[in-house]
């Protein structure tokens, strides 16, 4: 094809159409997703949008990142004997030493 240009395709109704898939940053078009996920990877690195963890502020790049880190906090305070979760961890601890009595268990 002869579009080499976006100012080549202006005036054609269908240039929005075949070309859905619209950078956010500097907003080229791409006509498959594919294409312009790769645009940002190579063109906007710096720009990546940073997934913020509430309890920590740790930074990450991507949400699937943040998720697995957030397994850290909530599996903290999970008590190893009854499962229950707490979110302090003064009162956790506490919990832990009544559970341990109340099965009759030894620490480790
Ligand atoms: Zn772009
Ligand atoms: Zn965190
Ligand atoms: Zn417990």
């Amino acid at each position: 094809m002869p579009y080499t240009s976006t100012a080549a395709v202006r005036g054609y109704d269908v240039a929005d159409d075949s070309k859905p898939y619209e950078c956010e940053t500097c907003g080229k078009s791409y006509t498959k997703r594919d294409r312009l996920k790769k645009h940002i990877e190579v063109k906007h690195t710096t720009n990546i949008q940073l997934f913020i963890c509430n309890e920590c502020s740790k930074e990450y790049c991507s949400d699937d990142d943040l998720q697995r880190h957030l397994l850290i906090h909530t599996v903290r305070y999970k008590c190893p004997y009854c499962g229950k979760r707490h979110d302090r961890r003064d009162r956790y601890e506490r919990h832990v030493q009544k559970c341990i009595q109340n099965a009759g268990l030894l620490p480790a």
